[in-house]
């Protein structure tokens, strides 16, 4: 997405163990950390990471599925008109997100706060999905894919 992640793929040197250490303090971390607080703690073993390496790494991660995001997933904030609580989608492909049809359960924030000491302000749900003009994109390009097999066998 990044040009500095077009850069990083070049760059595969000295990265695997890097790689290994940064994996390593977030599965240990229980407290869900920021990239600030994930360098802050490899720096004690890797002095010479540099932040730009860290978030590097971190998308790496979180494509091979190691990881999990929290918060956005895109590194672009959205901002939304509507203030009152309600859902979202968003399309894992463009990022694209739109409004899910459903009125949000707001009976749960009670539920979670007789649960828990906490004072319960809200809650946010969203969904992830592929949206339809992205599904139709890869529906044509898996159809120009097979066509194109075809007439390769053809030949
Ligand atoms: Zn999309
Ligand atoms: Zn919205």
């Amino acid at each position: 997405m990044s040009s500095e992640k077009f850069i990083g793929s070049t760059h595969k040197y000295r990265s695997t163990n890097q790689r290994h250490v940064i994996l390593e303090v977030i599965k240990e971390s229980r407290s869900h950390p920021t990239a600030n607080e994930i360098y802050e703690t490899v720096r004690k073993r890797l002095p010479n990471i540099s932040l730009g390496t860290i978030y590097r790494n971190i998308d790496i991660l979180f494509e091979n599925g190691l990881i999990e995001k929290i918060g956005p997933i895109t590194n672009q904030m959205r901002y939304d008109g509507i203030t009152e609580n309600h859902y979202h989608i968003r399309c894992i492909r463009c990022g694209k997100i739109v409004d899910a049809p459903m009125r949000a359960m707001n009976g749960l924030d009670d539920y979670v706060q007789r649960r828990t000491d906490y004072t319960i302000l809200g809650h946010r749900l969203e969904y992830v999905g592929i949206c339809p003009d992205c599904k139709k994109k890869e529906d044509q390009m898996h159809a120009l894919e097979g066509r194109k097999k075809l007439t390769d066998e053809d030949v």
